[in-house]
């Protein structure tokens, strides 16, 4: 018996023909680790846990950033070009940013609208998909 067992009993640690994988981090988890150290089912949950906090933290920081710019700009932008301004309640991102992390956080490429003004380019955006590539 020179088997070292770490972390409770892991018959799957024994039978294993190849080299051993380290166990689960989760101490009382009886499992094999398979991705960053955990078993297949606290992986899930870490990685469940670990995106819902960021998106929480990006939704925070993006709900200070709006407001501040709403504070700067108040005025929806297409409806000052018409004349009649209006309270914008929105930041739109003049170019779609798509997931793109730069493109998002640029201010130079954020607009005030007011509801109706953000609606009608949303709408215009996803029935006009031919130029984007
Ligand atoms: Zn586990
Ligand atoms: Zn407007």
């Amino acid at each position: 018996m020179r088997q070292i067992i770490r972390g409770g009993f892991g018959p799957a640690l024994i039978t294993m023909p190849y080299s051993p994988q380290p166990a689960c981090k989760i101490r009382t988890c009886p499992n094999r680790a398979e991705k960053w150290g955990y078993c297949k089912d606290h992986y899930k949950e870490i990685e469940e846990h670990r995106l819902t906090a960021a998106e929480r933290g990006y939704d925070n920081r993006w709900n200070k950033a709006r407001k501040l710019f709403l504070n700067e700009h108040p005025i929806c932008v297409m409806c000052e070009k018409e004349g009649r301004p209006n309270p914008a309640t929105i930041v739109d991102h003049i170019q779609p940013h798509k997931g793109n992390y730069e493109l998002f956080w640029d201010q130079t490429n954020w607009q005030s609208l007011c509801d109706y003004h953000h609606r009608a380019k949303t709408m215009k955006e996803s029935f006009g998909k031919n130029n984007e590539r």
